[in-house]
């Protein structure tokens, strides 16, 4: 299959007509477990921990799509991430990037730590700062794990140098690549060891139901994130599976009307008066906008913008209608949050300081309905 186009990928990857009824849909393998026809001769399934046939349509299907070798789902974005550090040892060190989605600091500092893995966090933008925190580990670093563009202020960082300087310190670069889909951003190709997403965000598309991934590129991974599978149990359900495998199928048309979408409404927030700053790698003011040029195909549809105070953000959040105040991102319908109280209020206002998310900040994750009626809404929302 490897000669598909990406769309084509998406529809066909890991999915072909069910050879018992010619069904075009992989069926919801609602089973725990396989008849078995003696001792140890089965159909290559065994115990639906280890693996389902609805699992394994949809795992080949992210592994094409991502251009990895294999991909591991897990019942939702945290527990991926947990998967993928699970594969080290108690003195083990972890660098990640400082402004990270906000429930992973919180696995790692409040979780992973009582078990001996020790985390630096360090602005990934800067590849000096990331340089010296490997160098202060010796070869003890085990993870370099990063996010690109970041949540909520749109920072990057250079995925192909941060894997040069992982592996010249021997270690793996894991990359968060929920806000980009492997549509518009391909880890793997710029020399990452491992991509994770919550599939809960653009690769489902619908805010229908939870997942991850982890995405790994060689069969030693591969085999470290299956013992993951079976061992700890945090497996995506078949029928999870299945609503990825459909939100998959529209990932390229969705990513494309997402992306139009994103760049007009940023654009046109650049133009209201009541907003000081907007936050969109696709700007041409934006200070890494040729970075993004470089690593990725297309910009998305997450936007932040500063509104210049706490009122004014609660302002604009109390009266918009089309858009919906709530968690998450990715869904077909335009979500609108506050970072400060909602998803990075674990941070504490120090913490929230110390990056640069202020009380004013407003994020939104532009959905696919008509971008004149965004506008309309936000424009009445800011007014006032
Ligand atoms: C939502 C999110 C996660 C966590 O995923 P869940 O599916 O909610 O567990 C991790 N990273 C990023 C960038 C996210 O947006």
């Amino acid at each position: 299959m490897s000669k598909l186009g990406f769309s084509s990928l998406a529809i066909h990857a890991g999915q072909s007509p069910d050879p018992t009824t010619g069904a075009v849909n992989v069926p919801i393998y609602a089973t725990s477990t396989y008849v078995q026809e003696g001792i140890g001769k089965n159909k290559g399934y065994e115990y639906s921990r280890v693996s389902n046939p609805t699992r394994t349509a949809l795992e080949e299907s992210l592994a094409a799509l991502e251009g990895g070798h294999s991909a591991h789902v897990f019942a939702s974005g945290m527990a991926a991430i947990q998967a993928v550090l699970m594969r080290c040892s108690a003195g083990d060190h972890i660098i990640c990037g400082s402004n990270v989605y906000g429930g992973t600091p919180r696995l790692f500092n409040q979780v992973l730590s009582r078990f001996g893995l020790r985390f630096t966090y360090v602005d990934t933008r800067d590849l000096g700062a990331v340089e010296k925190a490997f160098a202060r580990e010796g070869n003890r670093t085990r993870l370099l794990f990063v996010e690109t563009p970041t949540n909520p202020l749109m920072e990057l960082c250079d995925l192909h140098a941060c894997a040069a300087l992982a592996h010249s310190f021997g270690a793996e670069l894991v990359v968060d690549n929920t806000f980009m889909s492997p549509f518009f951003q391909r880890p793997l190709d710029l020399g990452a060891d491992i991509v994770v997403h919550s599939t809960t965000k653009f690769l489902n598309g619908h805010s229908d139901g939870l997942g991850g991934v982890a995405v790994v590129n060689t069969e030693e991974r591969a085999e470290q994130l299956r013992f993951q599978q079976k061992c700890t149990g945090g497996i995506l359900s078949p029928f999870e599976c299945f609503l990825l495998l459909r939100g998959v199928k529209t990932l390229p048309v969705r990513m494309r009307q997402h992306d139009a979408n994103g760049r007009r409404i940023a654009q046109w927030l650049t133009t209201r008066r009541q907003v000081e700053r907007v936050f969109y790698p696709g700007l041409t003011s934006h200070p890494q906008h040729e970075l993004a040029k470089r690593q990725m195909t297309g910009f998305g549809s997450m936007i932040s913008f500063e509104t210049g105070s706490l009122e004014r953000a609660n302002h604009v959040l109390s009266k918009v209608r089309l858009c919906s105040l709530a968690e998450s991102l990715g869904g077909v319908e335009t979500l609108i949050s506050h970072p400060a109280t909602m998803t990075h209020a674990a941070l504490g206002a120090e913490g929230r300081e110390a990056i640069g998310i202020t009380d004013g900040m407003v994020r939104i994750s532009v959905g696919l309905e008509d971008p004149e009626d965004i506008e309309a809404d936000l424009g009445q929302a800011l007014l006032g």
